[in-house]
């Protein structure tokens, strides 16, 4: 799905691309994302990437890279997956990927979608990866070049949720990274998340603010809405959170059956309002948002967070701990406080002295502050 943008954002981004400044107009400040939102131009093929030197051929499709070992290597991936992520799904084309391997996912010359593993070309059957990319990725992308035209009316956020969800499905030793990313992303977009620090006796609250998003707005975005994209990790929180809630409660087909509704009624996409009420998200309730959130995470995903957020979680415990009695160092401030975090309202907790990075970040502060 690519709406062609209009002549004036279609000067614009030649312009903003020629300064090769484009990915970073789009993704300022984000870590890399699985999948990149591709905004297709009408531009010459003298302007696409040029293709991989080698290519391997499988019953599963080709793959092409610079090195015959990538190229294999990815075959074997390709021959052990693509037949799981098909069958899976209902509603498939009936497709093989040619499937190009880069060191920076790149379609035009220049615009090197560096903040991304890889990318899926809409109304191709090319996929682009990164070569180191991260577990999962190849998953991801097989979904969006798997769905046929009865998906068409799933909004692009929501398609970035399913195809995360299958990728979890199928590797899952991705999912605690995957759930606290999108965690953390949904609830960016209402507008921060609180961890709560736990103490013999008392607690403190560690605050990350943001900027809120409407959540049924991020819903309705659109993969060729540049203001959307500089909120991609919201998006893509909400996106997976609504999308994984309806599956665990309808199954694909029940999500394939609101697209089917929304088709046969003639709309361009599934409502947010449809999609939030078949999550059991009552719109306009941030509450129920968060609460879904934290259902999402648990030990594993808190750990992730935490490191995530690890300087503002340090900074609380520098302050936390100048309220406690004497000099204290970093071993002995975690022996003797053993603070745990938990997300505020949530009860599962973790001991914060077993993350290393945690502890250095503390003492890296302590003595800053002690030195001033
Ligand atoms: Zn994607």
């Amino acid at each position: 799905m690519v709406v062609p943008p209009s002549t004036a954002a279609h000067v614009a981004i030649r312009r903003a691309a020629r300064e090769r400044g484009l990915s970073r107009l789009l993704t300022a400040g984000l870590a890399r994302a699985p999948c990149a939102w591709l905004v297709l131009l009408l531009v010459g093929t003298a302007c696409h990437a040029p293709s991989p030197r080698i290519a391997v051929d499988s019953p599963w499709g080709e793959v092409r890279a610079d090195e015959l070992s990538t190229a294999a290597n990815l075959v074997q991936d390709l021959e052990r997956m693509f037949p799981r992520v098909r069958d899976l799904l209902p509603a498939t084309r009936d497709v093989l990927p040619e499937i190009w391997v880069q060191d920076v996912p790149t379609y035009y010359r220049w615009w090197e979608h560096d903040d991304a593993d890889g990318f899926f070309v809409p109304g191709t059957n090319r996929i682009h990866l990164r070569a180191l990319a991260a577990n999962g990725t190849l998953e991801h992308e097989l979904v969006h070049l798997l769905l046929d035209e009865t998906w068409s009316t799933l909004p692009a956020a929501v398609e970035e949720g399913l195809c995360d969800l299958v990728s979890v499905e199928l590797v899952p030793s991705t999912g605690p990274a995957v759930r606290a990313s999108r965690a953390s992303g949904a609830s960016l977009a209402l507008g921060g998340l609180t961890f709560a620090i736990d103490y013999r006796g008392w607690t403190s609250l560690a605050r990350i603010s943001a900027e809120p998003v409407d959540p049924l707005g991020a819903l309705a975005s659109h993969r060729a809405d540049p203001a959307s994209a500089t909120r991609d990790r919201e998006v893509r929180g909400v996106g997976f959170l609504v999308a994984e809630r309806i599956v665990e409660r309808h199954g694909y087909r029940g999500l394939l059956a609101l697209c089917d509704l929304a088709r046969r009624r003639g709309l361009d996409a599934v409502p947010a309002s449809t999609l939030a009420q078949a999550a059991d998200l009552a719109p306009g309730t941030d509450e129920v948002w968060r609460d879904a959130i934290r259902e999402t995470v648990s030990a594993p995903e808190l750990r992730r967070l935490a490191l995530r957020f690890e300087q503002q979680i340090a900074e609380q415990l520098v302050r936390d701990a100048a309220r406690m009695d004497g000099p204290i160092d970093e071993a002995d401030f975690f022996a003797r406080a053993a603070p745990r975090l938990r997300l505020l309202g949530d009860v599962e907790s973790i001991p914060l002295g077993d993350l290393t990075p945690i502890r250095a970040a503390f003492e890296d502060l302590r003595r800053k502050r002690a030195n001033r």
